[in-house]
């Protein structure tokens, strides 16, 4: 029995929805397995600026700082999408957030449900069995570096940067984590061509033989692309920089079938966040039918990685497996076949997890 302190960070749009679901899940796994979880929220993105013009206001990040762990939800906001002008922006409390807490380690596993191979675009007999953790370098790059214009503001730069010391630190995380699975890693850059990758691929290569155990390739970042679609099943855990990282990702979550089932973690030095793939989707905001499945099984991830929480975890995703075979769908993972009273909302799909935990 434990007693541990939560912050809850819905953001915006579908944010707000969804996490409200991740909650009630945690608190039924306190009830269920005799824990104690105790909660506070705070704002952060559009909601934040708008009522304190700061996007992570220090009231947040001192709230962050003092919880164990943080389930967080999307930010975003139509206004700034269509402005690229606008000075204050919701992503910045997203970017700001992931520096001060040295969130640098964003972990996503791709795994398909097999309920649900027929909800995505690829061919089913390609899919089944696909298992993949991703480890995408979260506070490098070329997100964080030097960028600006010049020449009047007709060229622009964004420098990316990497340090030895960066690279090592997560490809560790990344080897470690393929020493509890199929024990392959395969880490993927752009050596032909950029340095940072060349460097990258030499820190790999250096730390590589401390892992006798793991089977290491490397993998050209175009290729991945490829090879992701064509034989998902070839990878097991993949490690790769921040931008890269960001482009592959969204396109595994096809795997999966909707980004509406997508869970990820950023751990580093501190407290870690727990979030789904998704954003802030606006054109669903509202409706009662954003699927919080990704929430839910954040929510499973939290209680693994920031609280050792194994049978915890896995009740919930025992649930979310239970619910998917009794035939429960939400609208974005519903098919032509799925019958009408099967589809259902934000809250009811929740009800129904919750039932079986
Ligand atoms: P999105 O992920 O919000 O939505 C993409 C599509 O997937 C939409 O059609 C949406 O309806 C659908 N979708 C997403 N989550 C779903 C769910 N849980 N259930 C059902 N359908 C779901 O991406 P977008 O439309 O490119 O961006 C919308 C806003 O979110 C933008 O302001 C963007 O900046 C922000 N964003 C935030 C994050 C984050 O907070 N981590 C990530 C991506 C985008």
């Amino acid at each position: 029995m434990a007693t541990k302190h939560i912050l809850i960070v819905p953001g915006d749009g579908i944010g707000q929805e969804v996490t409200a679901v991740g909650k009630k899940v945690l608190d039924k796994i306190a009830a269920r397995f005799g824990h104690t979880f105790t909660y506070d929220e705070a704002l952060v993105g559009h909601a934040a600026i708008a009522a304190t013009g700061n996007p992570l206001p220090d009231e947040t990040l001192t709230k962050m700082r003092a919880s164990d762990a943080i389930l967080f939800g999307a930010v975003g906001h139509p206004k700034y999408d269509n402005d690229p002008s606008a000075k204050v922006r919701p992503e910045q409390g997203l970017l700001k957030m992931r520096k001060e807490l040295g969130l640098y380690a964003n972990l996503r596993p791709i795994k398909l449900f097999d309920e649900l191979l027929d909800a995505s675009s690829i061919k089913p007999e390609i899919l089944k069995g696909a298992d993949i953790l991703f480890f995408r370098e979260l506070t490098g790059d070329i997100y964080f570096g030097d960028k600006g214009r010049k020449n009047n503001g007709d060229t622009a730069f964004d420098i990316a940067e990497y340090s030895r010391f960066e690279v090592e630190r997560i490809a560790r995380k990344a080897f470690e984590a393929a020493r509890t699975r199929r024990k392959k890693l395969c880490s993927v850059d752009k050596a032909n061509v950029i340095e940072t990758s060349r460097l990258w691929r030499e820190v790999i290569q250096k730390i590589a033989p401390e892992y006798p155990d793991v089977e290491v390739e490397h993998q050209f970042v175009d290729a991945t692309a490829m090879l992701l679609i064509k034989d998902p099943r070839r990878f097991d855990v993949v490690v790769t920089a921040n931008l890269f990282g960001d482009i592959l990702t969204d396109e595994a979550s096809q795997i999966a079938g909707s980004m509406g089932m997508l869970a990820s973690a950023s751990v580093g030095d501190g407290t870690g966040v727990y979030e789904p793939i998704h954003g802030s989707a606006h054109d669903i905001t509202g409706k009662g039918v954003a699927n919080p499945l990704a929430s839910i099984l954040s929510a499973a991830l939290l209680l693994d990685i920031s609280f050792g929480m194994k049978a915890e975890s896995e009740a919930v995703i025992s649930a979310v497996d239970q619910v998917l075979k009794a035939g429960f769908r939400t609208r974005d993972i519903a098919n032509a076949q799925t019958p009408a009273d099967m589809i259902k909302g934000t809250d009811a799909i929740g009800e129904e997890v919750l039932q079986r935990i």
